[in-house]
């Protein structure tokens, strides 16, 4: 391995030198014992210094150890001793060695620099090994820690950091990897890969422009570095994709806490111009050695599971798990098959109706795509959406539902059916798509619909996420005469004064509220409330997933406007919601 290859780092050399341990003992029979134990034998590997903790504060700056082993009887101590070494031995690292520490105690000393954590039970003897397998690893990792200053020193910097974030790239992360592997294989180690990619980055970025976007990440990148200690390490794979090494954990709960941090560090909302954006994560994680041997199975892995992790809703994380890789690979069958169907138009609308509840008339039909599938059937929206929304194949099939609905609706009116809304489901991506207004304009056009004939429906995170973007589409709309629902209503966190300024005209409220109406009395009160609130900014409220009698006769005592559900009808085929809007239904009586 040629030594200029600077920056990126070599495999540790083997040493040559015995290593100096600084003992600080709370306890001096404990500090003899250890310093003799690690003395032992005609060549020892280890020259053991030990001083009281009442010593610290004499010790010569950034004296010249290798380790420093802090013992002590209780955990309280051990705080203000760990500042005070760390303070005087700047990089040297530190382990500490203390008995029964809470898990809040364990986080503030690692956060305080600890490389490690030890009970007294796990360096008695006859388990020595331990301790010396411990002190090597602590030194071989500063050893690379510091190489990687050096090289930042040095200005090999550029070579192997992303010029945006200023971050390790992927190929500094890739040959970093390596080695620590190596290390960690040697000194029986476990290691972490977390693989994030951030939550609809894409749609700020081609709503918002690639400045924005920019600056987002490097806000991104520099709140990620804060959660992770100066010995591991995270790196920019590109586009909105990092990769995190976290070595020396102990357990995979350790991976989880930082993961967990990195989530809460995102979540708080980022400023941008006058924007203020919300930015989730997905988070992957891969162990070292239960999920991979090497860089590439752990990189795939981490990988694979940070798209489970997305699949669920995102702003999570998820550990690698073995069957994530079938799923992956049915993912990346469906996604194919996903694209062939958009070219062969293997989609339908099917139509649910709304009716109203004071005159008990249909007065719209929403309109719900399936994909009908060769081999496999009908396939419900749950199933295909999301990997639309991820690969971008949303925005084809987005508009050829918006197409066919607003035609189908234009058709029932020249049949000379009851002129009613048809609504089309929006999702975020979509909705953050550069021209959704151009859109609907189009469909117009095409179909001849009138524009008050057309209703859109977004999701409460839809229109969430850029707030101010969203009013002003929102108002586009309404100025065109298109009407708007929040959907799913009560599932996200909309912002009770955004929706005040929203121009909205219908509240839907969840299908998981009316559910339990008759069960819960917190969703009979949740459900009441948003009746109260819709009609206190003057807004319609429709109920979704309406299904028994009673809870229709519930909602109407509340004063709900519309209902949808099976209660009524089913989403229907084109032939059937036709018969449906000719003939003799509603069925359901309503009392007025
Ligand atoms: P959504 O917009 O909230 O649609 C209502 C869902 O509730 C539909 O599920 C409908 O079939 C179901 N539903 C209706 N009545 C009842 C009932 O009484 N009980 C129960 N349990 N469920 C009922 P579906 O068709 O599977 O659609 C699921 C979601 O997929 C929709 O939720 C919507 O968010 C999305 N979606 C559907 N079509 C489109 C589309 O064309 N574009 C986009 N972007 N999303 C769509
Ligand atoms: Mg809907
Ligand atoms: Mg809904």
């Amino acid at each position: 391995m040629g030594g200029m290859e600077l920056g990126v780092p070599q495999d540790p050399r083997p040493r040559g030198r015995p290593l100096s341990v600084l003992v600080l003992a709370e306890n001096e029979d404990e500090g003899r014992t250890i310093a003799a134990r690690l003395q032992r034998g005609g060549h020892p590997r280890y020259l053991a210094e030990r001083r009281g903790l009442g010593e610290i504060a004499s010790l010569v700056p950034n004296g010249t150890y290798d380790a420093v082993l802090l013992s002590v009887e209780d955990p309280g101590p051990a705080l203000a001793a760990l500042r005070l070494v760390r303070h005087t031995l700047g990089r040297t690292p530190v382990l500490v060695i203390a008995e029964g520490l809470e898990a809040a105690q364990a986080e503030l000393l690692r956060e305080e620099g600890a490389q490690e954590l030890l009970e007294r039970t796990e360096i008695q003897e006859p388990r020595v090994p331990l301790l010396e397998r411990t002190i090597d690893w602590a030194v071989e990792r500063a050893e690379l820690g510091g190489e990687l200053e050096r090289a930042r020193q040095v200005g090999m910097h550029l070579a192997h950091h992303d010029t945006l974030t200023d971050l390790p790239n992927r190929q500094f992360f890739r040959s970093r990897l390596r080695q620590l592997l190596a290390q960690a294989r040697r000194h029986k180690r476990l290691l972490a890969v977390l693989f994030l990619d951030l939550d609809r980055f894409k749609q700020i970025n081609d709503t918002l422009g690639h400045t924005v976007g920019d600056r987002l990440l490097v806000e991104v990148a520099r709140r990620l570095s804060g959660c992770i200690r100066e010995t591991d390490l995270a790196a920019r794979r590109g586009g909105d994709e990092f990769t995190v090494i976290l070595d020396g954990i102990r357990r995979g709960q350790d991976a989880a806490r930082v993961a967990r941090k990195i989530l809460l560090a995102l979540q708080r909302p980022f400023h941008v111009d006058q924007h203020e954006l919300f930015m989730g994560v997905s988070i992957g994680i891969s162990l070292f050695p239960a999920d991979g041997q090497d860089v590439e199975t752990l990189v795939k892995h981490a990988d694979i599971a940070m798209y489970r992790a997305k699949a669920q809703g995102g702003a999570t994380y998820r550990f690698f798990l073995p069957d994530m890789n079938d799923k992956a690979l049915e993912r990346l069958a469906l996604e194919q098959s996903l694209r062939l169907a958009i070219e062969r138009e293997e989609f339908v609308l099917h139509y649910q109706p709304r009716v109203d509840l004071k005159s008990g008339r249909v007065i719209g039909m929403e309109a719900l795509v399936r994909w009908q599938h060769p081999d496999l059937g009908l396939i419900y929206p749950d199933e295909f959406i999301p990997v639309a929304e991820e690969t971008g194949l949303i925005e084809g099939l987005g508009r050829w539902v918006l197409q066919t609905a607003c035609a189908q609706n234009r058709r029932w009116q020249d049949e000379g059916l009851p002129r009613i809304t048809v609504a089309v489901n929006f999702s975020a991506r979509q909705f953050q798509h550069k021209h959704p207004v151009d859109l609907v304009r189009r469909a117009l056009d095409k179909s001849g619909l009138a524009p008050d004939c057309l209703e859109i429906e977004l999701t409460e995170s839809a229109v969430m996420q850029d707030a101010a973007v969203a009013l002003e589409t929102l108002s586009e709309l309404r100025e065109i005469g298109v009407a708007v629902a929040i959907d799913d209503f009560g599932m996200g966190q909309s912002s009770l004064s955004y929706l005040k300024r929203f121009p909205i005209t219908t509240l839907k409220i969840d299908k998981t509220f009316v559910r339990t109406l008759l069960v819960d009395p917190k969703d009979a009160a949740i459900t009441e409330a948003i009746i109260a609130m819709a009609h206190s900014l003057r807004l319609r409220a429709c109920a979704e997933g309406v299904e028994t009698p009673q809870q229709l006769e519930f909602l109407r005592q509340q004063g709900c406007d519309e209902v949808q559900g099976y209660v009524f009808s089913p989403p229907l085929p084109v032939d059937r919601a036709t018969e449906l809007l000719a003939g003799a239904r509603p069925q359901i009586t309503v009392r007025a």
